[in-house]
């Protein structure tokens, strides 16, 4: 039966459900793309990751909790690391970043990516090599540009000329010379299916190549010996799932390296092209994989480089979510379940939108599936919500779930690794759940649950 028959199993809700949702037999069933790749159903049909069930690890850790499969989190990390080989390979911690996936990071031999001090704090206390860290954004303090080429942070991707001028000024006083990129506007805005260079210049981040700043923020460092210009940097968007908005980044910035080249003689030795590949977030995405990312790009970069008669430059790769998003799935507990007679059947868990913003806040589509066991109740279309005061507080838009499902169920959403924890809140007052980590039969907290003691440690009187 295709999803859009569904219907016929619920009155006519099935015909509103969108034509990607599981088809409703399938409702047991984990799609392999979806999931971290050690999850399974185990005989009684509850979900596992790392060889522990979900029963076991909600008793412990309780719910909501992210689940991080570490096997599966090293493996991508290898995955970009053997694609990419000859490249540098940054994982952009913004995506989700705390001590211990900064040690698999290290370990795995990528680079890291921060944008604030904050999250360059973290690298820092995860004895991360500072040289190989990437510091990025639009609007850098001073006490953070200080700190970072204090403590030798490898490249600064400059993103304003007031930023220039800053460290320019900071490492003349500290005597150091930092390698850095110049963020460059392309303008390609890449969205998900395709990409609009209409509206490209109208954003907050970096240099314009159009407008003619970029080339002059690469001469303002070459005059000024104080910088080390190491190449120019684009990050065109994310969750892309399409190439060509690479190809037409990878074209305009190496046209602005060969307008540098002609202008002062010299070829900027290195190439950042961003990151934003895109993930399974329901089984209507279909993600290349990163060896196809590497011969793609590869491909690109050398036939840009062919027409401008350039060398190919070092390059380097950002990918965030493409690396920790799959590699989590959040879990959660049921607590009501409402049909609201005619329209939908909402479920609601003991998490939302504090826990995961992405659905209200872009849009964006989840799935999920019952945890704790299997069902042979006929599917019904459901929207999980959360607990918060807030009627567009959305987990998961639609997905079949089966019509048996009821307070104390665990319900599994998978892909919350990238972009969740990371700008988790405390809306309403709800403590922000832990990251558990799980590998070979046994689980280790990595980040630790908020407790009320911690919500009220700020109150001052
Ligand atoms: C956000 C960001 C990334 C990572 O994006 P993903 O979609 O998580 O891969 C990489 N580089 C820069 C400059 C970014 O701002």
């Amino acid at each position: 039966m295709r999803a859009h028959e569904a219907g016929a199993l619920h009155g006519d809700l099935g015909s509103r459900g969108p034509a990607w949702l599981r088809t409703p037999e399938d409702v047991n069933a984990l799609v392999p793309q979806l999931w971290p790749r050690t999850v399974t159903r185990d005989a009684a049909g509850a979900l596992e990751i790392g060889g522990v069930s979900v029963a076991e690890l909600a008793a412990d850790y309780g719910t909501p909790a992210y689940l991080l499969d570490e096997d599966d989190l090293r493996a991508r990390c290898r995955d970009f690391a053997s694609a990419f080989s000859g490249a540098d390979v940054y994982y952009a911690g913004k995506s989700f970043i705390c001590k211990a996936v900064v040690r698999v990071v290290e370990e795995e031999g990528l680079f890291l990516d921060v944008c604030s001090g904050g999250e360059l704090a973290v690298a820092l206390a995860a004895g991360f090599p500072p040289e190989r860290i990437g510091f990025h954004g639009n609007n850098k303090s001073e006490s953070e540009l200080r700190r970072a080429l204090e403590a030798g942070v490898g490249r600064i991707v400059v993103d304003s000329f007031y930023e220039i001028a800053r460290l320019s000024a900071l490492a003349t006083e500290l005597g150091k010379r930092p390698g850095v990129l110049i963020r460059v506007t392309v303008g390609v805005e890449a969205h998900t299916h395709e990409f609009i260079a209409t509206a490209h210049e109208d954003q907050k981040f970096g240099f314009s190549l159009a407008g003619g700043s970029a080339f002059a923020a690469a001469a303002q460092i070459l005059d000024d010996d104080v910088l080390d210009l190491r190449g120019l940097h684009s990050h065109i968007g994310s969750q892309i799932f399409d190439t060509s908005g690479f190809e037409v980044s990878a074209r305009r910035i190496l046209e602005l390296q060969a307008q540098i080249r002609d202008a002062r003689g010299v070829e900027l030795p290195e190439l950042d092209l961003g990151g934003g590949f895109g993930i399974a977030y329901t089984t209507q995405d279909d993600p290349s994989t990163p060896g196809d990312l590497a011969k793609r790009i590869n491909k690109i970069v050398e036939a840009e480089c062919e027409m401008a008669s350039l060398r190919k430059p070092h390059l380097s790769i950002e990918p965030g979510r493409a690396i920790v998003g799959p590699s989590v799935f959040t879990l959660y507990e049921v607590g009501t379940v409402k049909d609201r007679e005619g329209i939908r059947t909402y479920v609601s868990v003991d998490g939302g939108m504090s826990d995961n913003i992405r659905t209200a806040l872009y849009d964006a589509s989840y799935s999920a599936t019952m945890a704790n066991r299997r069902s042979d109740a006929e599917p019904m279309l459901a929207r999980v919500v959360g607990k918060h005061c807030e009627s567009g507080d959305i987990v998961v838009k639609d997905e079949f779930l089966p019509s048996d499902v009821q307070p104390g169920d665990l319900l599994a959403v998978p892909g919350t690794g990238a972009y969740c924890r990371s700008m988790a809140s405390n809306y309403n007052h709800v403590p922000r759940p832990p990251v558990v980590a799980v590998r070979d039969g046994a689980a280790r907290v990595i980040v630790r649950r908020e407790t009320e003691d911690d919500l009220l440690a700020l109150d001052v009187g």
